[in-house]
């Protein structure tokens, strides 16, 4: 059955307090979401334990990122098993920010999925194309996102399994240009096939989600494509108003099942 997943990346946004006070914001209107909606929020590292104190079963704490090394000398980065104890149950791996900024390869991002599955974490992968792939029409786009899931391949396929996969197309990220409903799914459809195809998981078993200035208003028909699982939030994740009602914006019933 297609799950219904919606995700918050806070990014680097919030003090500890601000970040509590949306958490108590976002928890306080929980019962407008419906119960089937799974939540999972991600806020900056040093917010994670407070945050965590807070929430109830029903919403997942994911971090933004993680080290691809055990515990060590490796001075400001964090290690996988240090997260857990905070309540941590999803880590973001592969965000353009983090391959953009931080020049991260496909080897460490596999390196860091296998230590974030190795732990009993769930990676949310993050894959995209840039504007220049885009303006190179649908294959071009679909070439360079096909090129990003290949490290897929080599993981093990309990980790493959379970983790989920962000479609986020570049220009789309932060830039309040949405990809359209049909563009999304028709990335996130060919995303999910290579999904079927390569690590031999069933249709929808690894959750599709999309990411790029998704909203409470372009939301609804997001999340009604067949081939979206849920959203990947960035700036409307910042608001207890918008995330609430971003959760309010899935299709009712399994229509897509
Ligand atoms: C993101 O960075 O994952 C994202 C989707 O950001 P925004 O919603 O702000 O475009």
């Amino acid at each position: 059955m297609k799950r219904k997943i919606l995700a918050g990346n806070w990014k680097m946004n919030t003090t500890p307090r601000e970040g509590v006070s949306l958490i108590d914001g976002i928890l306080e209107g929980l019962d407008s979401i419906p119960v089937e909606v799974e939540l999972i929020v991600c806020p900056p590292y040093t917010h994670l334990g407070m945050v965590g104190q807070r929430l109830p079963i029903r919403v997942s704490m994911g971090a933004q990122n993680c080290s691809a090394n055990p515990m060590g000398a490796f001075t400001g980065d964090i290690a996988v098993a240090m997260l857990p104890e905070l309540g941590v149950r999803y880590v973001i791996i592969g965000h353009s920010e983090r391959r953009i900024f931080h020049g991260e390869q496909p080897e460490r991002l596999l390196a860091k999925l296998r230590m974030a599955g190795s732990q009993g974490l769930i990676p949310i992968y993050c894959c995209g194309e840039p504007e220049e792939a885009r303006q190179g029409g649908d294959a071009a786009a679909w070439d360079y996102v096909r090129g990003q899931l290949d490290i897929l391949k080599s993981l093990d396929g309990e980790i493959a399994r379970r983790m989920q996969v962000a479609y986020e197309p570049i220009w789309a990220i932060g830039t309040g240009k949405t990809a359209t409903p049909d563009i999304a799914n028709q990335m996130c459809e060919q995303v999910d096939a290579w999904l079927q195809e390569n690590l031999k998981v069933e249709k929808y078993e690894i959750p599709v989600l999309y990411g790029g200035s998704c909203k409470p208003s372009n939301a609804r028909e997001l999340f009604a494509q067949p081939g979206i699982s849920g959203g990947l939030i960035g700036g409307a994740a910042l608001s207890a108003s918008d995330f609430l009602a971003l959760g309010q914006c899935f299709p009712e019933g399994n229509a897509h099942a």
